[in-house]
């Protein structure tokens, strides 16, 4: 198999789809993944434990968010911190709910780029 450019891997990944062939659905579900692409066969888990670099991004992406929402609104549009602990709160735990699916869509999408291991056959 060719190695895709990271931007159509990418554009995979937003769609939630198969980064090898870009056709086959990664989600059953909101939360259960598919075992193998059922366009391509490739297997998604790669092996135990491999989504969990994927929580690597979810707290990434959830902490900018909880950082960049606290800048504005506490420096910039000045609400005291008892107003915005609630509203943050919730944030940092609806945030990593929402993004769960395309972290680990991006985390395939990487795996998918930088190892090509695994991505060429469908043996894995
Ligand atoms: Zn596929």
């Amino acid at each position: 198999m060719q190695k895709q450019p990271f931007g159509v891997l990418l554009k995979r990944a937003a769609r939630l789809a198969c980064p090898r062939c870009g056709e086959g659905r990664l989600f059953a579900g909101f939360f259960r993944m598919h075992t193998r692409c059922d366009n391509c066969n490739l297997k998604y888990e790669r092996d135990h434990g491999y989504f969990l670099g994927s929580t690597y991004i979810n707290y990434g992406l959830t902490a900018v968010t909880i950082t960049v929402s606290y800048i504005v609104l506490h420096f910039m549009l000045e609400i005291d911190n008892r107003t915005l602990a609630v509203p943050l709160t919730a944030i940092s735990v609806v945030v990593p709910l929402l993004f769960f699916r395309y972290a680990r869509s991006l985390w395939l999408a990487m795996d998918c780029f930088f190892d090509t291991t695994g991505f060429e056959s469908d043996d894995g």
